[in-house]
């Protein structure tokens, strides 16, 4: 595999852009190897610029569940560009969006859009405080919610004890209101709840972690969660940008069943634009400005494009006939396949599924539950697994810590090819 071009554009980008990346994941860092510069994608191929060619695994982190360049998204931006693309005033898509979004999710009456995902989890967070008047929230260890400073309090005892924050530059006031649970522990959260009682405005939570790699949500844990919120007064938040309009229409609160208070939303929303969304009970997103007391705005919130791109990729979602069963189907033969690999090599591992999101955590444990349990896995050997997978020419997450998503674009012989390519690593492992 010739990447000679990637390693010359990607030392060049150092000199000018932090780390060569605009997002710290893209530099490859802990799979010791430089970044692919990628220069185009169709369906579920993508093409770095000396011409190499690779079945997609990542999917932009997520938000390309029918594939990249669709033509149903390209037709609907195409057409929003040509009208103009930003106003500052209201636009028709921007309610086509809404209503759009409160048909999907159960629990939504009213939304609010911004520009990413962190905007989402930031500004939910601030109206749960205002709408609660309390402080302190808790997000679980292990859990990703964005690169808001409240969130970035996560593992690590000691910074956990001290209210430390992970990250320099998140001031010791903002981490000491985050208060940190573990995931599918109740009597974690029960803790907290007994210690800080009537402080706690919101709990926020990945309804299945996405950011530990896949960590799927146990029996009771997310109906604890519920049951907690109910009576303590708090709101229970659900961040569902990765899970929201993949694991159902509705995301996980409609496959699992249980309905939070408020729901953030991003990635797949996008249609592949920068979009996020907040939603949920009426009487707190009317708690907002300009109708309510607590701000927030966005110059380019709503903005047509996106909005274009996000209504083209949910039409698709909700109108093709056994879109969710579909992707079901592909990913459970990807999930057989895997499995009967593992069985062939013996190589240990756990692999971890729902729906269209799975990680294989290469680890001597039985399963993983838990985040500690996750940071037990072999990240070494996952660095190599992604390498002789990449020269395969299947381009999987550069982190042991991710999802794999299929999407809707692969096609069978697309999913063969990952799990011939997943034996042949396994193998060499
Ligand atoms: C990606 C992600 C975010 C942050 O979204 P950005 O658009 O990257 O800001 C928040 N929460 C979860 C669960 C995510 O996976």
């Amino acid at each position: 595999m010739n990447i000679e071009n990637s390693r010359i554009e990607f030392h060049r980008a150092l000199k000018s852009i932090p780390g060569g990346v605009n997002s710290p994941v893209r530099a490859f860092k802990s799979v010791g190897c430089d970044p692919l510069i990628i220069a185009k994608g169709k369906g579920s191929t993508i093409e770095d610029i000396d011409g190499n060619r690779y079945t997609d695994f990542v999917s932009s982190w997520g938000p390309l569940i029918i594939g990249h360049a669709h033509d149903d998204i390209l037709a609907a931006i195409n057409e929003a560009a040509a009208k103009g693309t930003s106003f500052g005033a209201p636009t028709l898509y921007e309610t086509l969006m809404a209503e759009r979004i409160i048909a999907m999710i159960p629990s939504i009456e009213k939304v609010r859009m911004v520009n990413s995902g962190t905007e989402a989890t930031m500004s939910a967070i601030r109206l749960a405080r205002g709408f609660t008047n309390r402080e302190l929230i808790v997000k679980f260890a292990g859990n990703y919610h964005g690169h808001g400073d409240s969130f970035l309090i996560k593992a690590g005892s000691g910074a956990i004890t001290l209210g430390l924050p992970d990250s320099p530059g998140v001031t010791k006031g903002v981490a000491a209101d985050t208060l940190i649970a573990e995931y599918n522990n109740l009597a974690s959260v029960e803790k907290l709840f007994a210690e800080k009682k009537n402080q706690i405005a919101a709990i926020i939570v990945e309804p299945v972690a996405g950011n530990m790699g896949v960590v799927l949500p146990e029996e009771g844990f997310l109906q604890g969660l519920r049951a907690i919120c109910t009576r303590e007064g708090a709101l229970l938040i659900f961040d569902e940008v990765i899970t929201g309009f993949r694991l159902a229409a509705g995301g996980a609160q409609e496959f699992y069943g249980v309905y939070p208070d408020l729901t953030t939303l991003g990635k797949i929303i996008g249609g592949g634009l920068p979009v996020g969304a907040y939603g949920g009970r009426k009487e707190i997103m009317d708690y907002l400005a300009p109708i309510g007391p607590v701000y927030q705005a966005g110059t380019l919130s709503g903005n047509p494009l996106a909005m274009a791109a996000g209504l083209a990729m949910l039409n698709f979602l909700s109108t093709t006939p056994g879109f969710y069963a579909k992707l079901e189907q592909k990913a459970d033969f990807v999930e057989k396949g895997i499995r009967a690999n593992l069985k062939k090599t013996g190589v240990p591992a756990v692999l971890n599924r729902v729906g269209s999101m799975m990680t294989l955590f290469f680890t001597e444990n039985k399963q993983v539950t838990s985040y500690a349990e996750a940071m037990k896995s072999d990240s070494e050997r996952y660095a190599n697994y992604f390498r002789l997978s990449l020269e395969s020419g299947i381009y999987l997450a550069p982190s042991q810590y991710e999802c794999m998503f299929i999407s809707y674009a692969h096609t069978e012989h697309d999913l063969q090819k990952l799990v011939d390519a997943n034996l042949e690593a396994l193998k060499q492992l």
